[in-house]
């Protein structure tokens, strides 16, 4: 195959059998590549974007301040934080956020593999 991006270099990882094994079968299935999926996680994990809980636009994380009061991120778009959500939205969405803390840091029983 010709490598038309030259952007592009070869990226060696030491990855568990198990979830590898099962990442191939699940991208083959989607008709994915391992690499558009670890790039795409890379530029993400490099440069992390949220969505407005309250406008829906996407706005980055590192760019953005957080609410003295809430402790969330004050979207650039609209203003809207956590503030301006009630007590169950906000539950909701700390869940939701677990998933993305957890995609970023780690959970722990991946660690030391
Ligand atoms: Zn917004
Ligand atoms: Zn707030």
């Amino acid at each position: 195959m010709i490598n038309l991006d030259k952007n592009k270099v070869k990226l060696t990882l030491s990855i568990n059998q198990d979830v590898i094994n099962e990442a191939k079968q699940k991208t083959r299935k989607l008709g994915v590549s391992i690499s558009k999926i670890v790039e795409n996680f890379l530029k993400f994990y490099t440069h992390p974007t949220v969505y407005c809980f309250s406008c829906g636009e996407e706005f980055e994380v590192e760019k953005t301040e957080t609410c003295p009061k809430c402790g969330w991120f004050i979207c650039p778009h609209c203003g809207a934080c956590g503030c301006n959500l009630d007590n169950d939205a906000r539950k909701v969405a700390y869940q939701m956020r677990r998933v993305y803390e957890d995609l970023l840091i780690g959970k722990p029983r991946w660690r030391g593999d």
